[in-house]
């Protein structure tokens, strides 16, 4: 046996009593949920647009970004959806690398996972509470999904984990939308599989009990774009992509068939200013098919406010230490442009 015992961690339920999420933002939250879930059932036709860094590395900066987010969304509010990317856990293609605010609430240290838990809480709480945006964040550990998970407007589930029984079990017992991205293979199946068992209903253990959950019909997908045997990365946000995708979730019984577009990642091949050319292609082919418009239902856009990233340490305020972001002026730019564009 290898595995040290090093501490007990406090439970969600322990954690949640200390740092509670203030009453006043309670209806704020509950009133942003239901226009997103409004969009994923087809009732609005306003776009999602889930945007901010690749990692939520520092709290002061990831909330100057949200303020900055809020307020154009102020101006944006008839036509999109902003919704912050407040990611706290990294999946690293190796394992090699920083993991994120739970495992590390200052990059530059040692691994803190007490200190990691009440940080990531408290920055989505200070979040909320400065900027009434509710976000998204990756649910990369199941287990630790209790730790907010009355905080989060929308839950992502990465690439690596896509495939995972224990994720899509999970996710089948939320009720907030959760998109399912498309494994680094591409493949269509395993993605459109995790959207099935993550809308029906099953019975497993969770956190050292029997569960029981009624399958969740907000449950989505994501495309990503995906790395060939070749290691090249291969995009799947063209018309023809789009509309595979769609013929497949035609021929499947599931509910609420949409898509998001994750324009970072292999779509990018993480060429991060690409975005802007790659979400401006995604609402032309909207506005080439309305069966598409229909069904691609929002942006997935990795934005910070300095552009590029930088090695940890390397002591930019606001520039991402994972992967290349868009820069604030070009993010701003582009949102006004999708409001245009989203008609
Ligand atoms: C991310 O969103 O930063 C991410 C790691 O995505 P993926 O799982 O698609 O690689
Ligand atoms: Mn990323």
């Amino acid at each position: 046996m290898s595995f040290d015992y090093i501490r007990k961690l406090p439970t969600p339920d322990e954690i949640r009593e200390q740092y509670p999420v203030p009453d006043s933002l309670v209806p704020i939250k509950q009133k942003r949920d239901a226009e997103i879930r409004d969009v994923l059932t087809g009732k609005s036709d306003k776009l999602l647009v889930i945007i901010g860094p690749c990692s939520a590395d520092n709290e002061d900066a990831v909330c100057d970004y949200i303020n900055r987010l809020a307020k154009v969304n102020d101006k944006v509010s008839d036509r999109l959806i902003l919704i912050p990317r407040i990611y706290t856990n990294k999946p690293r293609t190796t394992g090699d690398g920083y993991k994120g605010i739970v495992h590390q609430p200052d990059p530059e240290k040692k691994e803190d996972f007490l200190h990691g838990l009440i940080a990531m809480r408290h920055m989505h709480i200070r979040a909320l509470s400065e900027t009434g945006l509710s976000a998204a964040d990756e649910m990369l550990y199941p287990e630790n999904w209790g730790y907010v998970s009355d905080i989060l407007s929308y839950v992502a589930i990465g690439a690596r984990s896509v495939e995972d029984q224990q994720h899509r079990l999970t996710v089948s017992g939320f009720d907030l939308p959760s998109g399912m991205k498309n494994p680094t293979s591409g493949d269509f199946s395993v993605m459109l599989n995790s959207v099935y068992a993550a809308q029906h209903p099953h019975r497993f253990i969770y956190r050292g009990y029997e569960v029981q959950t009624n399958g969740n019909d907000l449950a989505h997908t994501v495309l990503r774009g995906a790395t060939s045997k070749h290691g090249r990365n291969i995009p799947n946000y063209h018309y023809e992509d789009l509309q595979i995708l769609l013929g497949l979730y035609n021929e499947r019984d599931l509910k609420n068939p949409a898509c998001i577009i994750d324009s970072n990642h292999s779509n990018s091949n993480k060429q991060f200013d690409q975005q802007v050319r790659i979400v401006k292609e995604v609402m032309h082919s909207r506005h080439l098919s309305p069966d598409i418009h229909n069904f691609v239902k929002g942006v997935m856009i990795e934005s910070y406010i300095e552009e590029g990233n930088q090695k940890v340490g390397g002591g930019v305020y606001g520039k991402s230490i994972t992967d290349a972001c868009l820069g604030w002026e070009a993010s701003e730019r582009l949102i006004y442009d999708l409001a245009e564009l989203n008609y």
